[in-house]
């Protein structure tokens, strides 16, 4: 601004106004600098004419960005764009600015203010980071995946295709976690979700919702068959065997899976709906997948029904316990029983196959079982006392064999009922031996010391490396119903019981064989050298009134088939 026009000088008034403005506009520019913000003008073709602050220039073709509102000459604020600057690195600003018009109405550009907001981009998007990605595995978190999961619906809709949500949950991975502790969980984590991505496209998504619990979101499938066989192949991924730390670790998942818009057409509900069908998946018998159905809600209401009514049955004595005799080969003479808890709830037989899941998923199990070994042993005491040299076999459930405590209790039963530990037999599920870690296989050694014997159920049915047989104290083999169940009229499970009961033997275990119903079966049994047999064609179980007339009798197999007046529902198996 110039401050003589001529030489003859300014009017004072006219030179105190000018005096005024130049301290005005310093004072502006001053504070301009002092200010993180920056003043900016444009001429009427968006040319920048004006920019106190130089070294933050945001640059015309940013604002080009806004051009629609500029060509409308409206107002703006805070428009953010970033600048890339030289270096490489992205410099981010936010402007607002208003148009100028002469006194005639005539456009002459904007002015404004802008301020850089690069620091705050940074932490905005570190926020983003921490706020939709989990930090061990670096996947999606429940609210980002919320959010692909709306978009998704949204395409699905525009391209006329099937969404798949899923919901994958890891079977025994709290096992793992508590045996080896978190640092070896946290890499047992980071492998499944390393597996469970190398299955998937990059257009899917795969999140983590917490602890164990995967989901996935597999769009633009034609069918569901496509879609089954992506859930297998997951399926197949986590169980092969992986090795952690030096550690040796089988893993398997439950996967639930939905579809839209079939099942659900809202983002809850398919995520609810996935949630259902896994844990009817993990009620399944685990390492499988199940797609939701509308029955599954109904179960699940009985589901949470029954949660309650165990709680109180335990308490009320609701509780009862039946025992199958166990029957020796080619003898006949019968050398124990079998405990199997029954449940008489409202008048109703509940079968063991339908509240013990429950009982294992709500920790109730722990009690229960309790009372089951303190029944069992005190039973088989009053047997012994009667002069009947038999054992007692006690189921025991995974969720119970991984209490800290559990040799401690076993040996405080023992005490308590007097029963001589050889007199106590306690059956645990293939899988579980497994899934076997330091803590329970101390346990098998120091029960095993003790004079327990220690009975593989359901053999055959877990997983095909027979290693831990060489590694884990056990005494017993008890070959699955399902296989003995056709053994007559399918070669390949008659090849597999001989086969069993010939490893038994190479061992030196007992081979026994459960589900025993047909004399053809008994005498194919009996052929193949198998040492002991349970199942209806001698005695279904029973109470314990009817079971004592039995011992110390030979079991005779050719009183007519057994058939239960109200049979009880067998145990399923996936
Ligand atoms: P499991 O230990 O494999 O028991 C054998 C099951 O087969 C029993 O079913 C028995 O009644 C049934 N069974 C016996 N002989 C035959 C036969 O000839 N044919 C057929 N079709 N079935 C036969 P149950 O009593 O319903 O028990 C089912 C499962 O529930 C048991 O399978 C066991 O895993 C579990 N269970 C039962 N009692 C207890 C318990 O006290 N604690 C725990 N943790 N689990 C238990
Ligand atoms: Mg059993
Ligand atoms: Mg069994």
């Amino acid at each position: 601004m110039n401050k003589k026009k001529n030489g003859a000088g300014p009017e004072p008034e006219l030179q105190a106004l000018q005096a005024a403005l130049e301290e005005s506009e310093q004072r502006f520019r001053a504070l301009t600098r002092l200010s993180s913000e920056f003043y900016w003008e444009t001429d009427a073709e968006h040319r920048l004419r004006e920019l106190p602050c130089d070294a933050r220039h945001p640059g015309t073709p940013a604002l080009s960005a806004y051009v629609a509102t500029l060509q409308a000459r409206l107002p703006f604020r805070s428009f953010e764009f970033a600048c890339p600057q030289a270096g490489g690195d992205l410099r981010h600003y936010s402007v607002s600015g208003e148009p100028v018009f002469d006194a005639s109405g005539n456009f002459l550009g904007y002015r404004g203010v802008g301020r850089e907001i690069t620091e705050r981009k940074r932490v905005e998007q570190t926020l983003t980071r921490l706020t939709h990605y989990e930090s061990l595995t670096g996947l999606p978190n429940r609210a980002l995946l919320g959010d692909r999961l709306n978009h998704a619906i949204a395409r699905a809709d525009r391209g006329g295709t099937l969404l798949a949500v899923m919901i994958l949950d890891l079977d025994n991975f709290k096992e793992i976690n508590d045996a080896l502790g978190q640092a070896v969980g946290d890499q047992v984590l980071t492998e499944a979700a390393r597996r469970l991505q190398s299955c998937l496209r990059s257009i899917d998504t795969l999140a983590r919702l917490g602890d164990d619990e995967f989901a996935v979101l597999i769009e633009g499938t034609p069918d569901f068959e496509e879609i089954s066989q992506v859930a297998q192949r997951l399926l197949g991924i986590v169980a092969e065997r992986a090795e952690v730390a030096g550690h040796e670790i089988y893993l398997s998942a439950s996967i639930g899976l939905t579809l839209y818009p079939v099942d659900d057409q809202e983002a809850e509900g398919l995520l609810r709906n996935a949630h259902l069908a896994m844990h009817h998946a993990k009620r399944e018998g685990r390492n499988n997948f199940q797609r939701f159905s509308h029955d599954m809600a109904a179960r699940s209401e009985r589901h949470a029904e029954l949660k309650i009514r165990l709680r109180r049955a335990l308490e009320h004595g609701e509780f009862a316990l039946h025992y199958q005799p166990l029957i020796a080969l080619p003898g006949s003479e019968i050398l124990g029983a079998e405990a199997l808890i029954r449940w008489r709830d409202k008048e109703r037989m509940v079968s063991p196959a339908e509240f013990i899941p429950i009982a294992e998923d709500s920790g109730l199990i722990v009690p229960i079982g309790e009372w089951v070994l303190r029944e069992a042993c005190g039973q088989c005491r009053v047997w012994l006392d009667m002069g009947h040299d038999v054992h007692v076999s006690v189921n025991l459930s995974p969720r119970q064999f991984r209490q800290k405590d559990i040799v401690k209790t076993i040996e405080r039963i023992l005490c308590e009922t007097r029963l001589p530990p050889r007199c106590l037999e306690l059956e645990i599920t293939e899988t579980t031996i497994m899934h076997s870690t330091a803590h329970t296989i101390g346990a098998l050694h120091e029960l095993t010391a003790l004079g327990v014997r220690i009975s593989v159920d359901d053999f055959g049915t877990g997983y095909s490396s027979l290693s831990y047989l060489h590694r884990f104290p056990v005494h017993k083999l008890k070959i699955d119903q399902s296989f003995v169940r056709d053994i007559a009229a399918d070669q390949a499970d008659a090849a597999l019981v001989g086969t069993m009961v010939a490893l038994a033997k190479q061992l030196n275990l007992t081979s026994v064989a459960e589900g025993v119903e047909t004399e053809e079966q008994l005498s194919f049994l009996l052929d193949r050298g198998c040492d002991a047999c349970q199942g209806y064609l001698f005695s279904p179980a029973r109470p314990v009134e009817e079971v004592i007339p039995l011992l110390g009798t030979k079991a005779s197999f050719a009183a007519p088939r057994w058939v239960p007046a109200a049979p009880l529902r067998a145990p399923t198996r996936s």
